[in-house]
């Protein structure tokens, strides 16, 4: 073990550092330490733009009140009533429901500080008084064992589940905000309280089991910087250490108690790759992050650096998000990408963005704002519709129509997660060490930096993201010589993310520009930064020039479901195409490298967006099962974050580079021709006839026909003709996802025929009805001539079963 605080090479020595965002109507904190570069808080900033200005609008105007009033209709509100004596009933819905009201109350309090909102104030306020009166004589709150009444037998009997802990995380975050904007101490006080209680309860001679969902470890060190009590700060660490402690054996067979999907299968020291539950996972690292930062912890800081390699180099999908798989909501195996099944939650989206912020305040690189951006820009936005008022929860980057953002969920984490995030957004802008300034993100208004012995204000003019000029004001109160460092992005040097995951098809030819005080002025990039140090007087200018070229990206050639595809990308902004701007069907274009693309403003579409149009080629299957290219059509794509406005269609962020890359139009083949049904449809019809075999039975990257949650049923699938063919045999791929899924191969099968009377008849069978998994089950019989046959398929008792693909010949 190395010493519990020692001084790093990111840290400022000799010097007291106060709390980084200053507390309203409070003297700040004297740290002893804490990140080498200070962001600027959000209540210092000012966004007036195209962009952002809408957002934080629809935000307090929409998001924020429609969230609290779904939070009112489901019962989340009444269970703190509930637990207050106020109303009388049982506690309603999910035991972690807690946490969806406090992360609404966050993003309100973030909310006020931009406008001053007198109903909104008193909402919170009388909120916090039932909060009050919910919480227990000795701190505890947890609405899930407090109603119809207290329960004390079962406190932190299940914590791994039942998310105490990360609920009461998400309580001080929105504590401490309500603190530093309203300077009252009424909300702060009872996380205290709940705070002290925990340190009580789980300590080295008490309770010292990890929680099960990591969030509080970030909570508590908020409440260190807001009350300066090293208690907290040690009871967060003390959480993360508690993690893959030998000794004890997880379901897994590993060091911990939960095993992989809790970060908890080693200590997190010894952790090198992201695993498990992601929002799980993105938490943990971010509250690492802060620990190190706050207690000089080396061994942290080894240990999420490595893991942050190793999500940007095989974990990171293009727009940004993390988490793969929906089984467990988490990351999937190195360059596991699938488009369609991206989980991609909101959830982890915004956290990616927490942890790569705190990355960025620990080594000052502009790469970490990099991802920050990515994923800010894209797979979180993606999360959120521009009216405000419905969600994803997973982000996919390919559908043939199925999906749709939800008015809220049962288990609404994304929706009070991104009505937090978007009023938050202005304090990853700026930041700032000693004296230098760090310009990390491009967004109209204005900032004042609180510099040692100085005052700066900075003033911004852009349309970025449309446009990549950017006009900065500089306007210190004293002149002096500081740097002022500003974020050249990747995007702009050839690099989309900072590794070999994705790259650029052509080199961009344009060079990035600087100007100072209209003079061209050389741009010399450290650390991803353009550094100007000079003497600054007030109302020098600085004009940033970022070339925004359509570029092409593809993909490292480990990513197998992107292999012959490519991704268009203009600045921060990864774009899409969606079935209203492409007569309805995006699946079988190929955007050749040959295609010319062109950019245009549209102000009337999707709330003002750059769309990119070109002509793309389309690809065909042939009946022998070759693809080929067949005629040319024009394309637009649109901002991956804009699409689903338009109803359910089809979308794809990755279409075909090359024809095999492109999910062709199918051969005219009966199967496909046919007018198919089933008994029962579960996730795609369409997938049994689109002529794309799937890699084994386990594989859902193409999608299957399935019968889940039916079990040891009978169904059926039928496929019509408007004339008669003749028919003689059935081939069949099954979908088997033991082990993920509830799909087994199925207890029986049988092929029949309609007769001319119109009535089901089974064929008279030559062979065998297979049921093999990994490849086709093929069923030869006296040839038929009909107009329809039908597969019976009997379910195994326990379990369900499904259709990768169907031949009929
Ligand atoms: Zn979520």
């Amino acid at each position: 073990m190395k010493p519990y605080r020692t001084m790093l090479p990111w840290m400022v020595a000799g010097q007291v550092l106060f709390a980084a965002c200053c507390l309203a109507g409070e003297e700040p904190s004297a740290l002893e330490r804490d990140y080498n570069v200070a962001p600027v808080p959000f209540n210092k900033v000012r966004v007036a733009d195209h962009f952002w200005t809408p957002r934080l609008e629809t935000s307090r105007k929409v998001t924020i009140p429609y969230a609290f009033e779904q939070c009112e209709q489901t019962g989340r509100i009444s269970n703190f009533k509930k637990s207050a004596g106020l109303l009388e009933g049982n506690h309603e819905g999910a035991s972690f429901n807690d946490s969806d009201v406090y992360k609404i109350m966050e993003g309100a309090a973030y909310s006020l500080q931009v406008q001053p909102d007198r109903s909104m104030r008193l909402s919170l306020d009388q909120l916090i008084r039932v909060m009050a009166a919910a919480q227990w004589e000795d701190g505890y709150l947890f609405t899930f064992y407090s109603a119809p009444k207290r329960q004390p037998e079962r406190l932190w009997t299940n914590v791994r589940s039942v998310h105490e802990q990360y609920c009461v995380g998400h309580m001080y975050e929105a504590a401490v905000a309500h603190y530093q904007v309203t300077g009252e101490r009424s909300f702060l006080d009872v996380a205290l309280k709940n705070a002290d209680l925990i340190c009580s309860v789980f300590n080295p001679a008490g309770r010292t089991d990890p929680p099960g969902h990591q969030e509080i470890e970030i909570g508590l060190c908020k409440l260190y910087r807001a009350t300066g009590n090293a208690k907290y700060l040690d009871q967060a660490k003390f959480f993360l250490d508690q993690r893959g402690r030998t000794g004890r054996r997880g379901p897994n067979g590993d060091g911990g108690l939960y095993g992989t999907y809790s970060q908890d299968h080693v200590p997190v020291v010894e952790q090198k790759e992201a695993v498990g539950h992601s929002v799980r996972a993105a938490y943990l690292y971010t509250g690492m992050a802060d620990v190190a930062a706050l207690t000089g912890n080396m061994e942290y800081v080894e240990a999420i650096d490595t893991i942050w390699k190793d999500v940007v180099t095989t974990k990171l999908y293009l727009t940004g998000g993390i988490g793969a798989a929906g089984g467990h909501e988490g990351f999937g195996g190195p360059y596991e990408l699938p488009n369609m099944t991206a989980y991609c939650e909101t959830c982890a989206s915004i956290a990616n963005v927490l942890w790569n912020h705190r990355m960025f305040l620990m080594h000052g690189d502009a790469k970490y704002v990099d991802v920050l951006e990515r994923t800010m820009y894209n797979a979180v936005l993606s999360g959120i519709s521009m009216e405000g008022d419905t969600f994803f929860y997973p982000n996919v980057l390919e559908s043939i129509g199925q999906h749709a953002r939800s008015p809220w969920f049962g288990c609404a984490c994304c929706p009070s997660n991104v009505a937090r995030f978007i009023p938050s957004v202005p304090g990853f802008a700026y930041a700032r060490k000693e004296k230098d300034l760090y310009v990390n993100l491009f967004l109209g208004g204005e900032v004042t930096f609180e510099t040692p012995g100085n005052k700066v204000a900075l003033s911004q003019e852009t349309e970025y993201p449309w446009q990549g000029d950017v006009r900065i004001t500089v306007a210190p109160e004293k002149e002096e010589p500081f740097a002022v460092r500003i974020r050249v992005p990747g995007w702009a040097q050839n690099q989309p993310v900072p590794s070999d995951l994705y790259a650029f098809v052509e080199k961009a030819s344009d060079e990035v520009s600087l100007k100072i005080n209209g003079e061209q002025a050389p741009v010399k990039i450290e650390k991803g930064y353009a550094r100007i140090e000079r003497t600054w007087r007030n109302g020098d200018t600085i004009e940033l020039h970022l070339p925004m070229p359509v570029r092409r990206v593809v993909s490292h050639p480990n990513v197998k479901p992107n292999a012959g595809k490519v991704a268009l990308q203009r600045g921060p902004i990864v774009y899409c195409l969606e079935g209203p701007d492409n007569d309805g069907n995006v699946s079988d274009l190929v955007i050749g490298d040959d295609a010319e693309l062109a950019a245009e403003f549209q102000p009337d579409l999707l709330g003002g967006v750059v769309t990119i149009s070109g002509e793309a080629r389309t690809a065909k299957r042939t009946p022998d099962g070759r693809i080929v290219p067949d005629s040319t059509r024009p394309f637009t794509a649109i901002p991956y974050y804009a699409w689903a406005h338009r109803g359910r269609a089809p979308m794809t962020v990755w279409p075909g580079r090359v024809p095999e890359g492109a999910r062709p139009k199918p051969a005219d083949t009966l199967t496909y021709i046919s007018k198919t049904t089933a008994s029962f449809v579960h996730v795609s019809l369409e997938a049994i006839k689109d002529q794309i075999l799937p890699v084994d039975s386990a594989d859902s990257s193409g999608l299957q026909l399935d019968f889940w949650p039916h079990r040891g049923t009978t169904e059926w699938v039928q496929f019509e003709w408007d004339q008669q063919h003749e028919i003689s045999s059935v081939k069949v791929y099954w979908f088997d996802d033991t082990g993920r899924g509830a799909c087994h191969l199925p207890e029986s099968w049988r092929v029949l025929y309609r007769k001319a009377d119109g009535q089901f008849e089974p064929v008279a069978g030559r062979g065998a009805y297979g049921t093999e998994k990994d490849t086709f089950n093929k069923v030869e019989f006296d040839p038929v001539k009909t107009s329809a046959i039908k597969l019976e398929i009997v379910l195994p008792k326990q379990w369900s079963a499904g259709i990768q693909e169907v031949v009929i010949e």
